[in-house]
């Protein structure tokens, strides 16, 4: 996808070479300044208790607030700030935002105590970033609880997760930060790694789920990943439910926890607040 741009500078016809780099440098750019201006919002998705209903939990998902482009979402934009590094930035203001408001819910609703905040992060966070400094001190400044905070890896950091790796999810178990691997069964971490690690929440992808009502095989597969969850002792959430008879079937497989457009979308913070205001106080215990 190269073009040839032809630029007039100081009298004299120059070629700029427009190249994808250039395009993804100029879009790194504009993503880093972004997260200066303070352009982020986040967005929260409970999930839920399958048996009860109740919320136990709140995932944090960022959206970027464009000033002319309006609200655009994660898909279009996580990529590339994880191939150039400005998740790393952008991955820290997505902590102490959440953080910072799940801390102010805390304070105002008494439902908000029980339940747990999701975080997402990126394999650059953990690979580049300053982490475990980075997350003690959000947690000291927000006054976050650190056992309130679940961190979801993707299956990469897992995958083989090297002694570095290890040795900071270790550290950051200490200070009583929880884990949990997302789009489990979309990757390919080793049976064995799941077990090494720190990991206490195994959330199953979507792709799993989706076919749980309608195809004998599809249920079996997801039947089978619940149970490899309940073997490891993890709490498992099942991602991207969307229909009744979907959470029906997890149920029945021994799937405690769910998240999907059936249970609730994500919902900007004063909606999560409302719904939060309007639950039963026995909420997550
Ligand atoms: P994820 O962490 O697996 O988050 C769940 C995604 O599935 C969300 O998309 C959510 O809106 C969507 N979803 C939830 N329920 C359903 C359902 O019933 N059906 C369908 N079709 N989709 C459902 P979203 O918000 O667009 O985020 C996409 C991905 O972007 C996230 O997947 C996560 O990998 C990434 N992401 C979002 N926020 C952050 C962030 O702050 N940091 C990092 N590193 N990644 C983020
Ligand atoms: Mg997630
Ligand atoms: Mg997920
Ligand atoms: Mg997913």
């Amino acid at each position: 996808d190269t073009a040839m741009y032809a630029a007039k500078r100081s009298g004299r016809a120059q070629y700029l070479v427009y190249t994808p780099e250039l395009d993804t440098r100029a879009r790194d750019a504009e993503l880093r300044a972004a997260v200066e201006r303070d352009e982020f919002v986040l967005h929260y998705q409970p999930v839920v208790d399958m048996a009860t209903g109740a919320v136990t939990a709140a995932e944090a998902l960022v959206r970027w607030n464009h000033p002319e482009r309006g609200l655009v979402m994660p898909g279009e934009f996580i990529d590339l700030a994880e191939e150039t590094g400005a998740i790393v930035p952008l991955g820290e203001w997505v902590l102490r935002e959440a953080c910072r408001q799940a801390a102010e819910w805390r304070a105002e609703i008494p439902a908000a105590e029980g339940i747990w905040l999701t975080v997402n992060l990126s394999p650059q966070q953990i690979k580049k970033g300053n982490l475990l400094q980075v997350v003690t001190t959000v947690l000291a400044e927000t006054g976050f609880p650190a056992d309130r905070l679940v961190l979801e890896l993707t299956e990469h950091e897992v995958l083989e997760p090297d002694e570095a790796t290890v040795a900071l999810l270790e550290q950051l178990c200490a200070t009583g930060v929880s884990f949990a691997v997302d789009d489990f069964g979309t990757g390919h971490a080793a049976i064995n790694y799941l077990r090494a690690l720190p990991v206490q929440v195994l959330k199953i992808d979507r792709s799993f789920v989706a076919g749980i009502d309608e195809s004998e095989e599809e249920y079996a597969i997801a039947d089978a990943v619940v149970a490899l969850g309940t073997a490891f002792a993890m709490h498992v959430v099942a991602e991207g439910i969307e229909r009744p008879t979907q959470a029906e079937r997890l149920l029945a497989m021994g799937c405690r926890y769910g998240q999907g457009f059936h249970f609730h979308r994500p919902q900007p913070p004063a909606q999560l607040a409302e719904l939060l205001r309007g639950a039963a106080v026995t909420i997550g215990r």
